[in-house]
């Protein structure tokens, strides 16, 4: 005996999830042998539930994809704090190699410098001793572009080989090597030259300049002027004299 359409329809749901029992597996399988209408709805459905499980499908990929996209936006966030922390790691540490090379943190006193002087005729080579140079450094200096003059090598105690010009040789005449030596790198010597004499008011220091005990470190330092005394002056106007010709 065959069902009514009806009842087929409630079933086919059930048949096309292959949960339905024997008998009604039967009786569905004779009614759509037998009626298009039903047969027709039975394809419909079919199809459709396909159309669901895709989506369901896709809906899982999409998820996946979606959890893999977090999973790399993690990483990427991972990477660019890497990145940052670096950046910041290397901002932190050539600030404070600047600080500590390069600004001047500690007033060195009087008593731990001790300085010196040459004074040099450019003039006459004569007065010039060439006994403690050493012939690797060589320098050349000229007054300006438009000095055309010949260049002559001038040989400065402490200082090596210095290439002068012979307009400014006679601008100039001199050439005074003044060394300072102490325990610290001089890396800021406060001063002013003015009348043949250098006034010194200060000498700093930086804390890696800062070294051991007995360390001398000699600073030079050479002007073009004849220099016929080193005075110190104190923040309260004392002058000491360093050194005099
Ligand atoms: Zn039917």
């Amino acid at each position: 005996m065959t069902y009514p359409c009806g009842i087929i329809r409630d079933l086919l749901p059930l048949y096309i999830d292959d949960v339905c029992n024997e008998d009604s597996r039967d009786a569905v399988e004779k009614h759509l042998a037998e009626c298009e209408k039903c047969r027709n709805d039975y394809e419909a459905m079919k199809n459709t539930g396909d159309f669901v499980e895709r989506k369901k499908e896709s809906f899982k990929d999409m998820k996946m994809e979606t959890s893999l996209k977090n999973v790399k936006t993690r990483i990427n966030k991972k990477i660019r704090n890497i990145i940052l922390g670096a950046i910041a790691v290397v901002i932190v540490f050539t600030s404070g190699f600047y600080l500590l090379f390069e600004t001047a943190i500690k007033e060195v006193n009087l008593g731990e410098v001790s300085v010196s002087a040459k004074v040099h005729s450019l003039e006459s080579q004569r007065d010039i001793s060439t006994e403690e140079v050493t012939d690797s450094e060589s320098v050349t200096i000229f007054s300006d572009e438009e000095d055309n003059s010949e260049i002559v090598n001038v040989k400065i105690p402490e200082i090596g080989n210095i290439n002068l010009t012979k307009n400014l040789i006679e601008k100039y005449g001199y050439a005074t090597v003044v060394s300072f030596s102490s325990e610290y790198f001089l890396r800021n010597i406060e001063m002013e030259t003015r009348d043949n004499t250098i006034y010194i008011t200060g000498f700093k220091t930086t804390l890696l300049g800062n070294r051991a005990e007995n360390y001398q470190k000699q600073t030079c330092m050479l002007e073009f002027q004849e220099i016929n005394k080193i005075v110190f002056v104190d923040d309260k106007g004392m002058e000491t004299v360093l050194w005099s010709r």
